[in-house]
């Protein structure tokens, strides 16, 4: 684990690998190689968030993966300061290509962290070697 993984882990929680599903596998396997993915519509061209087979917004099946550059704002978010590995911070982010995505928030100062405040994709290592899942820190 390098450096960055463990200031990672010691500011946020230590994440539970994901379960990976049909539906999500190539999200992961993107994730595996440092690309974030979103889907998108290709009946009512909407993107969307979480990755799944049927369109939320129109309930089509024709959606498509796409790369994302993994950038946005925060919507909202809650610092939890009693934690028995310490304090993290959870909350959305507005994708720039609109949907919301819950997160956990990384590598912010004290105090730093605001509604409105520009942030960008990382990942990080999960427990027992599964796949790396996306967190937010400052763009
Ligand atoms: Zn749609």
């Amino acid at each position: 684990m390098s450096e960055q993984q463990t200031q990672h882990a010691a500011f946020g929680r230590p994440i539970p690998a994901p379960p990976v599903s049909l539906e999500t596998e190539e999200f992961w396997k993107r994730a595996r190689d440092g690309r974030f993915a979103i889907k998108r519509c290709v009946s009512c061209q909407e993107a969307f968030w979480y990755p799944r087979a049927i369109c939320p917004l129109c309930h089509s099946s024709e959606t498509a993966w796409e790369d994302s550059p993994g950038t946005g704002t925060v919507y909202t978010y809650s610092i939890v300061r009693t934690f028995p590995t310490g304090p993290f911070a959870i909350g959305f982010v507005t994708l720039d290509e609109g949907p919301l995505v819950l997160t956990n928030f990384v590598d912010f100062a004290e105090g730093d962290l605001a509604i409105g405040k520009r942030v960008k994709v990382r990942f990080v290592a999960t427990d027992n070697d599964g796949p790396p899942a996306p967190v937010f820190g400052p763009a």
